[in-house]
């Protein structure tokens, strides 16, 4: 199949219809209409092929999740979702897998009524970079920088589930119950748009878990100059994960494993129930689990008192 009709298939199965799309695919550049008075919120996002995903994930999971990554951005900063653009690398021009792709990429782009208004297809080794653009007050905008000491940390959802679930494609967890969902969280992250709106002007600072939570509180930490500490009992852990993961192999999946997309954030003590309750209400819970402190670095404490060695902090790459 030629680049156009791969264009042209894409076009036809991701075609999601918005009033602020002045014109979409087809020309050198979309021209988008920004609703007076928000700002433009912009991220991007690469999947590359056995980094980022395992080589025989479904091209409808590699469409979803290469949309899901960008969104959980968007989510961090309490960003409503608009359009996307979709730069695709393939190694051939396989019609089918290119369809399956789409196809997972509409399935969520249409929960969130979100337009594909261009991008670029090339040939090389497979990877896929998504750049997603919402639309957010600029005074209520997210950021990591604003945490302040004595605030709560929380986060929503369950922590652990997806490196659980890499560990099970890897053959190397054990094997259980639940590990059908753990895969799911893998290859399907939920990004939390909904829980991400309910705390613009509530979260003093906001970042999603994709490295790590370790990793990710620490960004936080840093730009916002504070500390933070996590109690390693108050963590959330889905049924899945304790039915599958031993006990004391859980604490690094939750701590240092990555791609939950959870969203993790600061509040002040005294909003904390209020806040929860909105969340529980939205369809994700969050959990309340540690506090932020005047001592930079990310400390977690044990159930007996004392601080849990932390091996690595997240995902990097070019690190040795
Ligand atoms: P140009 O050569 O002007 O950059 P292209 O031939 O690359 O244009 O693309 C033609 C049109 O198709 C453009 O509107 C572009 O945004 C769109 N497009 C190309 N690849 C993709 C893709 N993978 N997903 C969505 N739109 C695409
Ligand atoms: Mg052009």
């Amino acid at each position: 199949m030629a680049e156009f009709d791969l264009i042209d298939l894409i076009r036809a199965r991701c075609a999601i219809e918005r009033e602020d799309v002045h014109l979409g695919i087809g020309d050198d550049a979309a021209l988008l209409a920004v609703p007076a008075g928000q700002a433009l919120a912009v991220s991007t996002d690469t999947l590359v092929s056995g980094i980022h995903f395992p080589k025989d994930t479904a091209p409808f999971d590699v469409g979803w999740k290469a949309l899901a990554v960008n969104l959980s951005d968007l989510a961090a900063m309490g960003a409503t979702p608009a359009w996307a653009t979709l730069a695709l690398t393939l190694p051939d021009a396989d019609a089918q897998w290119v369809a399956a792709f789409a196809d997972g990429f509409t399935a969520l782009a249409g929960e969130f009524k979100l337009a594909l208004v261009g991008g670029d297809t090339t040939r090389g080794p497979l990877a896929i970079t998504v750049t997603v653009h919402g639309f957010v007050p600029e005074q209520l905008a997210l950021r990591r920088a604003g945490a302040q000491a004595g605030d709560a940390v929380f986060v929503t959802g369950t922590l652990g589930d997806a490196a659980a679930g890499l560990a099970l494609r890897q053959g190397a967890a054990r094997r259980g119950r639940g590990e059908d969902q753990l895969i799911a969280r893998l290859d399907r992250p939920t990004p939390r748009i909904a829980q991400g709106l309910l705390l613009r002007g509530r979260a003093h600072a906001c970042i999603d878990v994709s490295d790590g939570l370790v990793a990710d509180l620490g960004h936080i930490c840093t730009a916002s100059a504070v500390g933070a500490e996590i109690d390693l009992a108050m963590l959330p852990a889905s049924p899945a994960l304790l039915g599958c993961v031993a006990d004391e192999e859980r604490a690094p999946l939750q701590l240092a494993g990555g791609d939950d997309y959870e969203l993790c954030f600061t509040a002040a003590p005294a909003i904390a129930t209020e806040l929860l309750n909105d969340l529980a209400r939205s369809g994700c819970a969050a959990t309340r689990i540690g506090r932020i402190v005047v001592e930079p670095g990310v400390r977690v404490r044990a159930a007996d008192g004392g601080f849990v060695a932390l091996p690595r902090t997240g995902w990097q790459h070019f690190s040795a």
